[in-house]
């Protein structure tokens, strides 16, 4: 199987464009999430394109109440309006099953019985140093699936970071698609939902870059197409954290739409003009479409941010 070549990848220009924006409700939109969702919005749009919504709520315990509609409405309030019916990863449930069995069935998962701290104790980067890949040692239950990842290079061209490659059992390692407490993993219904939603090209955070390389590999295993990926900058603090609930990202509900925006737009380097300042959300989107550039993207993975304006 050759896994270097990108025969399927969209082309960056295509009159049936499908993105997505897929935030997971653990909290409100911040300033990281808005430049994801304004990122992922223009590109579509730009190109005439349809832009989806997706509630990544694949993992209850970290679900908070209240979240998935705050963000719908906050999403509205700043006028990125989406297309057709929120998907909700709760809903797809058996779809991930199915997925599993296929995976089994074809000899690509193993059942691992260890635990996190067994691993971390053999292998302090996290990859699993492939324990229960031959079988479960005697006297263990199963845990979690895992799949088989082989030494073979995975790569892929990221249409802002340029060309990505790993190694896949060196670098990844056999990863979870079904958790110890029975939980989907976040790459299997990743990998599946956009594929379901038929997304041409997924624009979201640099932070997720090396995670395309998991999901690139089940969609090889599962069959699925391979959309194209582009990777924005990911915003942090001037010590070098992401902004999250825990570095205290400041909801973006707290300043107004067109603000917010207008700051979005210039950390991707697309600063509205003067006579846009103080304009409403729908006024300056409308400019971000007709000028968007990817092209004029920055292309670090990371921007720092001044913190005083966009958190507490
Ligand atoms: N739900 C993920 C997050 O909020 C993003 C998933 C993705 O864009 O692939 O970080």
């Amino acid at each position: 199987m050759d896994l270097t070549t990108d025969t399927s990848a969209a082309q960056s220009q295509r009159a049936d464009y499908r993105g997505r924006f897929a935030p997971s409700p653990s909290g409100p939109l911040h300033f990281g999430s808005l430049v994801a969702a304004v990122g992922s919005f223009l590109a579509a749009r730009s190109q005439g394109g349809e832009w989806l919504l997706r509630i990544d709520d694949v993992d209850p315990p970290r679900k908070v109440p209240g979240a998935a509609d705050g963000i719908l409405r906050t999403l509205e309030n700043y006028h990125l309006f989406w297309d057709g019916p929120v998907l909700y990863q709760s809903q797809r449930f058996d779809a991930y099953e199915a997925a599993l069995t296929q995976l089994a069935a074809a000899d690509h998962s193993y059942p691992c019985g260890c635990t996190r701290r067994e691993i971390s104790a053999i292998s302090p980067t996290h990859i699993y140093p492939g324990t229960c890949r031959n079988g479960l040692p005697p006297g263990r239950q199963a845990r979690a699936l895992r799949v088989y990842c082989d030494e073979q290079d995975l790569c892929f061209d990221d249409s802002l970071q340029g060309r990505q490659c790993q190694r896949l059992g060196r670098d990844i390692g056999d990863f979870i698609v079904k958790r110890a407490d029975g939980l989907y993993a976040y790459h299997l219904a990743t990998a599946l939902d956009d594929a379901f939603q038929q997304v041409t090209e997924v624009v979201r955070g640099a932070d997720l870059l090396d995670a395309t390389f998991p999901q690139l590999y089940l969609q090889r295993l599962l069959g699925l197409p391979r959309p194209a990926y582009l990777h924005l900058p990911v915003a942090v603090t001037a010590a070098g954290e992401k902004l999250s609930k825990q570095t205290h990202a400041r909801a973006i509900d707290d300043s107004p739409p067109g603000e917010a925006l207008g700051r979005a737009l210039t950390f991707l380097d697309h600063p509205p003009p003067e006579d846009l300042h103080g304009a409403a959300p729908g006024e300056l989107l409308d400019w971000a479409i007709a000028h968007w550039q990817p092209a004029s993207l920055p292309r670090s993975k990371t921007l720092t941010i001044d913190t005083n304006e966009t958190s507490s």
